[in-house]
This record gives C-alpha cells, structure tokens and sequence, in this order.
C-alpha cells in the first residue's frame, strides 16, 4: 500500500514538469504491442505504462493530454483485432489495476478495479459463496474492464440473470477523455460505455452484479446438422441454464454443451470460471477430434463420453499464467517477435427464430468453400469452426449485439454465429472470398454482424444500419465526452463510428 502511494506520488512528479511544458517526443516504447495470442498487434506504441493505482493512471492520461497525444487503454490483450490499437498513442496496461474493492452479498454486487480478471473474481468471490455465473466469457484470464469494452458474452437462454458483461455492469468510474474521474450509474453515458470498446476512457473501476454459486450439472448432447436444420434446436437448449455449441462442418454434427441447475448434484458448486473452463475442455474435444480427423487419423465422433465437469481455475494459476504471458508479451514486442499464424472470428447475431436457417446458410457457404482449411509445414488445420451462442435479447448497451431494438423480432431471445479461423498472408484471400460468401447469406436472414469484432469484409456489409439507430446514440455520448478524439481509434473509423 505504502508503496504504492510512493510509487504514484513520484510518478506524478515525474510527469507534472511535461505537464506544463512545451508538447514534446517523449515517445520511449517505440515498439509494437504482441497480443495474448502471440502475434503483433499495433505498431508505433508511444509509451506502455502499467498503472498499479487508479491515481496513477489519472496522472497518466492527464500527461498524455497535456502533450496532445491520443491514449489507448489495453486488458489482458485477448482481443484479436487492431481494435486494439491507436497509431503513436499513450497505452495503459490495466492488468496491474486489480483490486478488488468490496462485495455486497445481500444486494447481489461487487465492486473491484477494471485489470481485474474473471479468474480473479472468482477467487474472491468464491469465498463468500458468490459467483459472476453465465455472464462468463470463454477465457478466465481476461480483464473485466477489456471484456466490457468489448461488449463480451457468455451463453445461455432461458433463464434469469445476466448471460452478457454488459448486462452484468451496474456502474462504473471511468478517467474522462478531460483526465477527470467519473462515476457513472445510469442514462445514455452507461448504456455507451456498455460497449465502449476502449473509445470512451479508461474504465477504472466497475460495479457488477453477482449472485450465490448453486450447483450444476453438466452434459454434452450430440445432434447432426441436418436434424439441427429440419427440427431446430429450441427443444435441446430449451430450460437449460447455459448451452453453447460447437459445429464442425466435416463432423456434420453440433456438439452441445449444457449446464443446467441442479441443487440435489454431488458434483462440484458452479463457478464462473467452472462453467468457462468447462466449455473450453468441450471446444478443445470438439477441436481436436476435427483436427486428428482432418489428419486422416479419423477417431469416433464426438460423443456424450466427452463430458468432463471441470472445477475452476485456483489462484496461483491464475496469477502465474498471467504473469509469464505478461512477460512474454512485453518481451516479444520490444523485439519484434511474432507468430505469421494468428486466430480471427466473425460474429454474427440473428433473432433465434431464424437459427435453422442460419446454420442451413453456414452448411452451405462450407459446402461451397470446402477447400478451406490452410496448410502449417504440410499439416492441415479442420478450421473454421463454428461456435453456437445463446443470449436473451437485452437494450441496456447502445451497441450490444443482441440489442433489443425490435422486440417484435428479437425479444425472444438470440442466437449468435461465430465463426473461428487461422490466418496468415497465405490464405488471407481464401479466407476473405469465405467471409463475404457466408456475410450475404446471413445479412440476407437479418443478422447483426458484431460491430467490434469484423474487419474490411463486413464493415462493407454496413454494420451501422443494422443497430436500428444505436450507432449515433453512441456517437452522440462520444462527441460529448471525446470531443478532441483523444480515445478513438483507426478501427473505429473504419467500422463506420464518427
Ligand atoms: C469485439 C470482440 C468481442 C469479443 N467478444 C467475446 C465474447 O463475447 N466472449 C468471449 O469469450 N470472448 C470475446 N472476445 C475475445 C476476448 O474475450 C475479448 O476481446 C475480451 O474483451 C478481452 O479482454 P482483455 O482484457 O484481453 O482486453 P483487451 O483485448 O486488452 O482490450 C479489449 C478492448 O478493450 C479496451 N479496454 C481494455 N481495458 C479497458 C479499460 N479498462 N477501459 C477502457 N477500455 C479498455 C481496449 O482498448 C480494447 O479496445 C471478443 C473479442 C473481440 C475483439
């Protein structure tokens, strides 16, 4: 604690002479940011500081703007596309920004700062018999603060309680794009910063809701697609707390994780990071068998022998993987060190009433596209896959994608299709004629491609038009707060944010 003061106290002297000095290059990175999967992200990175209190950070953005440069804030760097970066800005690593502050049981609420990750969370949570439940992306080692930006989502259907990190955000303090902190709990501001994407701040601290940990069952349900076409899958998802599915086109089946509520279960207490660990053991079984298939190694399909219930992540864990990727990164960046291989996705939500016709339309589009897959050293990779999400149409976020702008079509829930592949130079151009090929068949159904997670292809398809209005509100909470741009980013103009 001690030292923490010290140390913001003499990071703030050392900025204050900047301060009132003549804008200068103080730029001393001069690298490129690496994100979490390895491969280089954002070139010309000014300064990387890494914040460990919230003055600190304050003191941060007030230098950056004193010297008229942009700030970028980054997580756990999970995100794969150059959402992540701003040309020659300021960053902020938030990862170190992770106190948790209080958790209220009765009311249903904790309150911890942004770097905190999901996994993190957990660990205090767990200690008072709480848990962030379904609201859970797929990986614990993100950032709250990052996965709010990005509008990040669990899966589940029918029941309460929140399935998406927005919805789950109740208020937060933010640094203004004016260098001041501000505590915002409800209007126009929040429902923006619910989907920030890092243009709105730097989100310091947040307010989430929480709830008791129950027990939960789990199950794997295997259907093929062709029966997922005639009969729809509503009977299968239908009361299950949380389902999310997997399609491997050359399997011709979808996997189907489920977790449902079960008090009278011996198995363990669910957790947030239980039921995000649990899905991952489902998608790398899924994975690999398609990947051995591909080899010509073809094993027997997936099966409900795959169910594995999975415990959550321990704390040292957590604080060890954080800590060696943390190491890696900043290593790999000041270096120049990459990977040419990287993961990309597109997302896509639709109103669940049409979900046999958009997996109809990813049958077909891979049916067309069957040559996909790219080639590493002679060995062949079964991507793209399809995950399969669930999430009820909710209206608390501008640019949520399952925004509840027309509750006639949507309100009764979402069905949103991810689609995951390897990219490199070498099969850019495949990838891209796959991309667009699959985009008009789902914009022709109605979908709303992800605003945050597409790149060229599908900004093209006209991402703003189908938020039924939500863009310019966002805008005008932008203009309001960021009227000098000082947070905005070359990836939002491309995705057609003014
Ligand atoms: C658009 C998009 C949507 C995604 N949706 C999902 C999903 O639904 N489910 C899932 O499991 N995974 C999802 N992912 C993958 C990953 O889980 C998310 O990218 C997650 O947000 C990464 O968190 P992070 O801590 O690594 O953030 P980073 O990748 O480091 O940053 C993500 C974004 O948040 C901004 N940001 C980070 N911290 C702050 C802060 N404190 N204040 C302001 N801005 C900040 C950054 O500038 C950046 O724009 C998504 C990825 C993308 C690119």
């Amino acid at each position: 604690m001690v030292s923490n003061i010290l140390h913001t106290v003499l990071l703030a002297a050392s900025l204050l002479p900047l301060a009132h000095a003549a804008p200068a290059d103080t730029c001393k990175y001069k690298g490129a940011l690496v994100n979490w999967q390895l491969f280089k992200t954002c070139n010309h990175v000014c300064n990387l500081y890494t914040p460990t209190t919230v003055a600190e950070a304050q003191a941060i953005v007030r230098n950056s703007l004193a010297l008229g440069r942009g700030v970028k804030a980054v997580g756990a760097r999970h995100s794969y596309t150059d959402n992540l970066c701003k040309e020659n800005a300021d960053f902020i690593d938030m990862t170190k920004l992770h106190n948790i502050i209080s958790i209220n049981k009765d009311e249903g609420w904790a309150y911890f700062e942004a770097g905190t990750t999901f996994g993190a969370l957990e660990i205090a949570l767990k200690k008072e018999g709480m848990t962030y439940g379904f609201a859970a992306p797929a990986w614990p080692l993100i950032t709250v603060g990052g996965a709010l930006a990005n509008s990040a989502h669990g899966s589940g259907w029918t029941t309460g309680g929140p399935i998406t990190v927005p919805a789950a955000t109740l208020a937060v303090d933010i640094i203004n794009p004016q260098g001041e902190l501000e505590t915002i709990t409800d209007g126009d501001k929040l429902a923006a910063i619910k989907t920030n994407l890092g243009l709105l701040g730097v989100v310091v601290r947040i307010k989430y809701a929480v709830h008791p940990s129950r027990k939960m069952r789990y199950s794997l349900e295997v259907v093929s697609d062709k029966d997922a076409i005639a009969d729809g899958l509503l009977s299968i998802v239908e009361k299950q707390a949380g389902t999310i599915g997997w399609y491997i086109p050359s399997f011709q089946t979808i996997a189907l994780a489920k977790m449902s509520h079960a008090d009278d279960y011996s198995g363990p207490l669910a957790s947030g990071s239980a039921i995000t660990n649990t899905m991952q053991t489902f998608r790398r079984n899924v994975l690999s068998k398609a990947i051995a298939c591909k080899l010509a190694l073809c094993p027997s399909p997936i099966s409900n022998s795959s169910v594995v219930p999975v415990v959550g992540l321990e704390e040292d864990v957590i604080g060890g993987v954080s800590a060696v990727y943390g190491d890696i990164l900043s290593v790999m960046g000041k270096f120049g060190i990459v990977l040419p291989i990287g993961v990309g996705d597109d997302e896509y939500a639709l109103p669940i009433s049409r979900h046999q016709e958009a997996i109809a339309a990813v049958k077909a589009t891979f049916k067309e596209y069957h040559d996909i897959d790219i080639s590493i050293k002679g060995v062949s990779a079964a991507l793209p896959f399809v995950e399969i999400r669930f999430a009820p149409a909710e209206d608390t976020a501008y640019l949520a994608l399952n925004t509840d702008s027309d509750p006639a079509v949507w309100g009764q829930g979402t069905v949103w299709i991810e689609v995951w592949f390897l990219t490199s130079e070498a099969n850019e151009n495949q990838i891209g004629k796959f991309r667009n090929a699959l985009q008009a068949r789902l914009l022709a159904l109605g979908a709303r491609p992800h605003w945050g997670k597409t790149r060229e292809v599908t900004f093209q398809g006209g991402v703003r038009d189908r938020y039924n209005g939500n863009f310019a509100k966002f805008e005008a909470v932008r203009h309001a707060m960021d009227s000098k741009n000082t947070f905005m980013n070359e990836f939002a103009t491309r995705a057609g944010i003014q």
